[in-house]
C-alpha cells in the first residue's frame, strides 16, 4: 500500500537522465569526426598545427564527457538513495547530487582521458597514421624497392595471407588482421571452447578477443591510397 507524505516523480527524472544519455551520443558523434579529420590532416601532409588542434578539440570532447558521465552518475546514485529513504527522511535531491558532483569533479585529473576510449583511439591511430606516412617518406629516398616491399608486408594479413581490405587493429597486441578472418578464426576457436592465439608470427599474445579489436582506419587508408597509386602506375 501507498503511504501519504511528499511524492518525488521519478518519471521526471528519468527523462532528464535520458535526455543526457541522448548529449553523450552527441560527444560520440562529434570525436568520430574530429578522428576522421585529424587522419584527413596527416593524410594530406597538411601542418602540424592543425593537428594538434584536433588533438585539443578531442581532449575538450574527452572533458565534456567525463562531466556528462559524472552528471549522471551522480543524480543515478542520488535517485538509489533517495529510493531507500523513508518519506520523512527525503534529503534536497538537487543539492544532493550536486554534492556528489563536486566531489567527483574534485579528483579529476588529466589521467583519466587515458579510459577514454574514443580519445585513447584517437592518439594510437593518429600515431598509426604518422608512422606510416613518415616511414614512407624516408624510407623510399633510401631505397623505393624496399619500401615498397616493408610497407607491403604490414598491408598483408597474418590470416588470410593478403592485402587487407578491412583492417581491424588488437588494442592489446597491435597487431592488425583481416575483419572477416580474424572474427571467423574466433568463431571456430570458441566452437572449440579454445582461445585464439595471434596469428602475427612472434607474437606472444594468446588470447585474441572480439571486444579488443577496433577499425584499424589509419592502415585503410594507407592501403587503399597505395592500391590507387598502383592502379593509376598501370594506367599510364
Ligand atoms: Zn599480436
Amino acid at each position: 500500500m501507498m503511504s501519504g507524505g511528499p511524492r518525488i516523480s521519478f518519471n521526471a527524472i528519468d527523462s532528464a537522465l535520458s535526455s543526457l544519455k541522448n548529449c553523450q551520443s552527441y560527444i560520440d558523434s562529434g570525436m568520430d569526426v574530429a578522428t576522421q579529420v585529424a587522419l584527413d590532416l596527416v593524410e594530406s601532409f597538411n601542418d602540424e598545427e592543425d593537428i594538434n588542434n584536433m588533438e585539443k578539440v578531442m581532449l575538450e570532447y574527452a572533458a565534456m564527457d567525463r562531466e556528462l558521465n559524472q552528471y549522471i552518475k551522480a543524480f543515478e546514485e542520488t535517485i538509489n538513495q533517495v529510493k531507500r529513504e523513508k518519506p520523512e527522511n527525503l534529503p534536497d535531491l538537487e543539492n544532493l547530487a550536486q554534492e556528489k558532483f563536486l566531489e567527483m569533479e574534485s579528483k579529476n585529473s588529466d589521467s583519466d582521458f587515458e579510459s577514454n576510449e574514443k580519445y585513447m583511439y584517437f592518439k594510437d591511430q593518429l600515431k598509426e597514421m604518422k608512422k606510416q606516412y613518415h616511414a614512407n617518406d624516408t624510407i623510399e629516398q633510401i631505397d623505393e624497392d624496399i619500401a615498397v616491399t616493408r610497407s607491403q608486408m604490414n598491408f598483408i594479413c597474418p590470416i588470410t595471407q593478403m592485402t587487407m581490405k578491412r583492417p581491424v587493429r588488437n588494442k592489446v597486441c597491435g597487431h592488425s588482421y583481416e575483419e572477416d578472418a580474424i572474427l571467423e578464426m574466433i568463431q571456430t576457436q570458441k566452437q572449440k571452447k579454445k582461445k585464439v592465439r595471434c596469428p602475427k608470427m612472434g607474437c606472444s599474445h594468446v588470447d585474441v578477443k572480439g571486444s579488443d579489436l577496433v577499425p584499424d582506419e589509419a592502415l585503410k587508408r594507407v592501403i587503399d591510397s597505395q592500391n590507387k597509386q598502383s592502379w593509376s602506375t598501370m594506367d599510364t
